[in-house]
């Protein structure tokens, strides 16, 4: 095997894969190196295996999406947009959709159609790729990366960094393209897991395991963060809760989770109706079945465990009726249906972290090439850089724009 390269690219994920195919399509001579034993494995499992790839977004929102250094974006989004990459995946044999009008899939909703293709196009494009390396140094010389392996060493004039983040380590995550770049002089913000279940100091969620709640509203409970807010489904777990709106909420409270130890949050459970709307409602449903128990009342909006869960906190039981109770426990449950209060203590990790928020320092990266502004010929794509968005097919729209942009090694568009 010839160990002179044009560009080595490390990690074989969304990022480093589109990033050898743009390279290639450029006539350059590529090598793809990836530590696990297949590429693309995390890509895998993305979408619960059906891979949402991107989302019918416009760009603006889009960027939007990943809070305040989005636009940093910007050129990758518009050097290789939405369309574009469902029209790649179309000329390799793959064919999307979007169900629900916003996210996308292949149509077969199998993340090995995904991979197939893209394995098939990198031995179309002749790119060297090599599985279970284990890099033990990386180096530049008069103007040449050497990435030295534990069998071999390899050289080329661009070295793109593609290794993604911390998340999920079963899948290729360790952290490791991090040193790389701090070894070349880069800074990383502070990483933190994002996107995973979350757990409270509340012990009874544990009796509504499995309860899903469809258009939940969470709310931080803390007056500096009292912007913070998301509805969405949630479920209830053994120790706390999950569901989308708790992936995409988490992305938000682990780095307060890591300054104040406890985040107190207020959840709506009742579909956004509010204390006025809530007593309407039960003095209607009174009015019609006047003997109801409270909690025959409050499963009319709730599932029976999580109302049962709710009397409990307001000292009612189950057989007490409505029109029965003093005011102070009827007022305190009308609250606790608006506003249920619970408190996030913790949560697994990385292990079970879908994103890491953190990364390579932005202001160290040309946004219009992907390039190091330390080190030149060197490039960082996808996850590994300092920015994160939420459930939907953004991440890996980023990851494959970043890559399709870095690839091109400077190259303007013609
Ligand atoms: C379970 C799960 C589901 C998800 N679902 C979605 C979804 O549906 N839609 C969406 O937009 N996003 C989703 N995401 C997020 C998305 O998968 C990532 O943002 C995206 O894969 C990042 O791509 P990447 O190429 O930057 O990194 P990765 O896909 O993580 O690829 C990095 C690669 O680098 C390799 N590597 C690391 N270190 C080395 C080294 N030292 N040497 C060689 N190789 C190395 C790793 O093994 C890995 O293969 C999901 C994430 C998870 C965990």
């Amino acid at each position: 095997m010839n160990l002179k390269f044009d560009v080595m690219i490390i990690g074989a994920g969304a990022a480093g894969i589109m990033a050898s195919i743009s390279a290639a399509l450029e006539n350059k001579k590529v090598l793809l190196l990836e530590k696990m034993p297949k590429i693309a494995t995390k890509l895998k499992a993305t979408g619960g295996g059906r891979c949402n790839l991107t989302n019918t977004l416009p760009q603006d929102e889009f960027m939007r999406k990943f809070g305040k250094h989005g636009r940093f974006m910007s050129d990758a989004l518009k050097r290789f947009t939405a369309d574009d990459l469902r029209e790649f995946f179309q000329t390799i044999g793959v064919q999307s959709h979007a169900p629900d009008g916003f996210r996308v899939f292949p149509i077969t909703h199998n993340s090995s159609t995904i991979l197939d293709a893209l394995d098939k196009e990198l031995r179309r494009l002749n790119i060297e790729v090599l599985c279970e390396v284990n890099i033990t140094e990386i180096s530049k010389a008069n103007d040449v990366f050497i990435v030295q392996t534990a069998h071999e060493s390899f050289t080329a004039e661009h070295l793109i960094i593609a290794t993604g983040g911390l998340g999920y380590p079963t899948l290729g995550a360790t952290g490791e393209g991090y040193t790389f770049a701090q070894n070349f002089g880069h800074s990383v913000t502070s990483l933190h897991p994002a996107m995973m279940p979350l757990i409270t100091k509340e012990k009874w969620v544990a009796s509504c395991k499995a309860n899903t709640i469809a258009a939940a509203t969470l709310k931080v409970n803390l007056l500096q963060y009292k912007k913070l807010k998301a509805t969405g489904d949630l479920i209830f777990t053994k120790e706390g809760i999950r569901g989308p709106v708790v992936l995409d909420f988490a992305r938000e409270l682990t780095p307060i989770l890591d300054t104040q130890g406890e985040v107190p949050l207020l959840v709506n459970l009742t579909k956004g109706l509010n204390e006025e709307q809530i007593f309407t409602y039960l003095k209607t449903c009174l009015s019609q079945n006047p003997t109801q128990t409270v909690l025959e009342l409050i499963s009319t909006l709730l599932p029976t465990s999580v109302a049962q869960e709710l009397c409990n906190m307001c000292d009612i039981t189950f057989e007490d009726r409505f029109k029965n109770l003093e005011g102070i426990k009827r007022e305190k449950l009308v609250k606790y249906l608006a506003w249920t209060p619970l408190t996030v203590v913790g949560h697994e990790g990385f292990k079970n972290a879908m994103i890491t928020r953190g990364g390579i320092a932005l202001k160290e990266l040309n946004p219009k090439t992907m390039e190091s502004k330390r080190v030149s010929g060197l490039y960082f794509c996808g996850e590994i850089v300092d920015l994160d968005g939420p459930c939907g097919g953004y991440n890996l729209q980023w990851s494959f724009s970043s890559g399709f942009l870095a690839g091109k090694l400077g190259k303007s568009d013609d």
